[in-house]
């Protein structure tokens, strides 16, 4: 399947305007990151908001390296032969939260399909490393596949995120051109998946992006599937073209239609939906944080996991299965 450059829409409307670093806390923010050499998606995937958050002082971390093992039509992260993992990455993201003092925190990763388990044990420690740090902080995860190995999701939901978001990206019909090697359907039953895993004790989000030629029935459509996959928080954003090698833009959705599309999001039965032109996953992630049963039960699961309140009913994940033991061993 290939889409027909022709297709593509050079001339960016209006509405799509960058905001250009205007504020010491942009810089703060960047010298804070080279000094713990880390890496962001927003430098990474060259997002459009990066002077807006950096700006205010957050920022949204990438593990695991910059060097992604996927190649997504869409994505601006380098494809190559990914580096070994750091083993102080865990405690450098830790370090970054404190001294950020951040309130909710977005995690994200590369694809390592090199890796047997995806990189979900370098999430784990990840997540262990920012609560202990942080104890009150939100922590998200936007996380890959990992192939769809159960056991490797449940690594990362043994550490007890309170938001879990797995994207779609798009649309069914678009997803082998847009994704590389992703599946559509496998990408709403690793949300279904992950949620049932921790008794439906977390928030499932996935974003879907706009313009890349996607018809309204089919974004519904992808609406209602996520919705069936219990998923209740969802963003949408426009497509922008990071190089002439990746996708095209099909089309620039205006500011009204992605208004629209939110309200009937909300109508469908979504709890939290972004959505507007230059909306990413993260953008403005702190504005939804789960039910407070949720985030609750969450840290009693978290207390009962290290051992200072134990009973069956805080057991944070259902007993693994016998083949799920011998994968992990
Ligand atoms: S929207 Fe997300 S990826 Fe983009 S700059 Fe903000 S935090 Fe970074």
């Amino acid at each position: 399947m290939k889409m027909d450059p022709t297709l593509h829409r050079e001339k960016k409307p209006d509405w799509i305007k960058v905001r250009l670093p205007n504020n010491p806390g942009f810089w703060s923010t960047k010298s804070l990151i080279t000094d713990l050499k880390l890496v962001t998606v927003c430098e990474e995937a060259q997002c459009p908001n990066r002077w807006e958050c950096w700006g205010q002082g957050t920022a949204t971390f990438m593990i695991a390296g910059d060097k992604c093992t996927r190649a997504c039509g869409f994505c601006a992260v380098k494809t190559a032969k990914p580096d070994a993992l750091e083993s102080d990455e865990p405690q450098r993201v830790a370090e970054a939260t404190r001294r950020m003092n951040l309130r909710h925190v977005v995690i994200t990763a590369v694809a390592r399909d090199d890796l047997r388990d995806g990189g979900a044990e370098h999430f784990k420690l990840t997540i262990e490393a920012v609560r202990q740090a942080n104890p009150e902080i939100i922590i998200e995860v936007l996380v890959p596949d990992f192939n769809d190995r159960d056991w490797a999701l449940a690594m990362v939901m043994q550490a007890r995120p309170h938001i879990f978001n797995h994207n779609l990206e798009t649309v069914e019909r678009l997803t082998p051109l847009v994704r590389s090697r992703a599946q559509y359907q496998r990408s709403l039953t690793v949300l279904k998946k992950a949620k049932e895993m921790v008794h439906g004790k977390i928030a499932t989000k996935s974003g879907i992006m706009l313009g890349l030629g996607e018809r309204h029935d089919e974004i519904l459509r992808a609406m209602d599937d996520l919705l069936a996959h219990d998923v209740t928080v969802l963003t949408l954003g426009q497509y922008l073209r990071p190089t002439q090698k990746h996708l095209p833009v099909v089309e620039y959705i205006t500011p009204q239609a992605f208004d629209e599309y939110k309200a009937i999001a909300l109508a469908k039965g979504f709890r939290h939906v972004a959505s507007g032109p230059l909306v990413r996953s993260s953008y403005h992630a702190a504005d939804f944080r789960p039910e407070l049963d949720v985030l609750e039960s969450i840290e009693a699961d978290v207390r009962a996991a290290r051992g200072l309140e134990i009973g069956p009913e805080h057991l944070p994940l259902p007993s693994p299965k016998p083949a799920l033991i011998q994968a992990i061993a």
